[in-house]
């Protein structure tokens, strides 16, 4: 198989874990005051107006207070919903120096599957935890929530190949990627560099035509169209670029082959043994 899942992650502005903190702060709004979900919602509603008028399909993987934070759950119609968390806690207490006990992190996780069904309407799949900190324990009470799918590591692409793969705990891994760009250097599958202005949208269309056999998971944060960490807020100009930008890599993937699915699309080709 040769399929691009493009995901977003739908959170709360600019986020970023407090050390003794359990839920996530956003750095556009101070790290001491409530978190804000303006830039996530505006952003989520352009990414999927694009989505939906280039019949591009896409996982959303939502926080649950970012969800309920929509001026209309309406706007998701289409894509396929996803858990991020509730409040964008830090699973494994890699960020935040807490370690939460497994019945609190089953009822984060419980509380962030509630906020997709209540508001959507539809049982979600799969799981990205925060920050991408994942671990066996985690995965378990992943699991036993009812989930069928990770996408919280990041993985190397080998010689042109990184294949989903089956965990212990019983859900399917869909990796994010990592490659290196044509200086050797590192190169993520997570639009992060693009969106923070350091890497151009020709480093990523690189990383597309390399891989040829597996998922490539392509990752982005909905307000990360509207602002960014380094440079605060983008002008409409901005927003338009990157969003164009995106729309020619999910193009240019398509014209190249791979067939775009979402994740549980592709975890359905996996289930029937493809
Ligand atoms: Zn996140």
């Amino acid at each position: 198989m040769r399929v691009l899942a493009f995901t977003i992650d739908l959170d709360r502005d600019c986020n970023t874990a407090v050390r003794g903190e359990t839920a996530a702060a956003s750095r556009s709004c101070g790290v001491m005051t409530a978190p804000c979900h303006d830039a996530s919602s505006q952003g989520m509603e352009l990414l999927a107006d694009m989505l939906r008028s280039m019949a591009f399909p896409a996982t959303v993987f939502s926080e649950g207070d970012s969800l309920r934070s929509l001026p209309e759950p309406s706007l998701l119609r289409g894509l396929e919903p996803a858990c991020h968390g509730m409040e964008h806690e830090d699973l494994t207490g890699e960020s935040t120096g807490i370690m939460l006990e497994d019945d609190q992190l089953a009822d984060i996780i419980a509380r962030s599957w509630d906020a997709v069904v209540s508001t959507t309407g539809a049982v979600p799949r799969g799981f990205r935890a925060p920050y991408l900190n994942i671990d066996p324990r985690v995965l378990g009470l992943v699991r036993e929530q009812g989930f069928s799918y990770d996408s919280s590591m990041t993985e190397e692409v080998v010689n042109g190949a990184l294949k989903p793969h089956f965990l212990p705990q019983g859900l399917w891994e869909f990796p994010l990627a990592r490659d290196t760009d044509a200086d050797g250097k590192v190169i993520d599958s997570y639009l992060w560099a693009m969106h923070e202005g350091r890497r151009p949208e020709s480093d990523y269309i690189r990383m597309i035509d390399r891989f040829q056999e597996g998922v490539l998971v392509m990752a982005t944060h909905s307000w990360h169209v509207m602002e960014s960490v380094r440079g605060g807020a983008k002008d409409s100009r901005q927003t338009s670029a990157e969003l164009d930008a995106i729309s020619r890599m999910l193009g240019h993937a398509q014209d190249s082959g791979f067939e775009l699915l979402t994740l549980s699309a592709a975890e359905d080709l996996l289930n029937a043994g493809r």
